[in-house]
């Protein structure tokens, strides 16, 4: 794809890089799968710096505005994006196993060539509510749901006709 975005990890660390801009949605393929639409777009802040111990790191920010599928009535649910995630970049499996230990930050190998868009696809996707659903008074299916108990306290005249029958003539 010619909007893929590759940085050297560390090199963006160590000159202090940062790079921003954004991303149309219908460019995010996996998002796309979690999306009531695709129009709009993402924009994205990613900082390369040392943390307090030296540690190289990315800083990730991503912001918009997204229509998730309400589980419920299927329809649209808009949803505010404000994704900050921060990235240790571990050189090697141990470094890699040190900073997983870190309750704070998350960490992935340095690299050479790491897919910035994918980056940030992954941290959004992370970042979603696993079941999105309208609050019940936007959700069209609780309409309905009402309905639906009416329907069901008129299946209670049996019942009833049952109980007159009961009662002692
Ligand atoms: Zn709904």
């Amino acid at each position: 794809m010619s909007d893929q975005l590759v940085i050297d990890t560390l090199d963006f660390v160590y000159s202090s890089k940062t790079l921003q801009g954004n991303v149309p949605l219908s460019n995010l393929e996996r998002l796309k799968d979690y999306l009531a639409s695709s129009t709009g777009k993402l924009t994205y802040l990613v900082t390369g710096l040392l943390d307090e111990q030296e540690r190289p790191m990315l800083e990730i920010s991503v912001n918009g505005a997204i229509d998730l599928s309400c589980q419920r009535c299927l329809g649209k649910i808009e949803h505010t994006l404000d994704v900050k995630a921060v990235l240790l970049l571990a050189r090697n499996e141990d470094e890699l196993q040190r900073y997983d230990e870190d309750i704070f930050a998350d960490a992935i190998y340095a690299s050479t060539e790491l897919d910035i868009l994918a980056l940030i696809e992954d941290e959004v996707i992370l970042s979603l509510p696993v079941s999105p659903r309208h609050e019940n008074i936007e959700c069209h299916i609780s309409a309905r749901a009402k309905k639906c108990e009416t329907s069901v306290s008129v299946k209670e005249h049996p019942f009833t006709v049952l109980a007159s029958l009961k009662r002692p003539h």
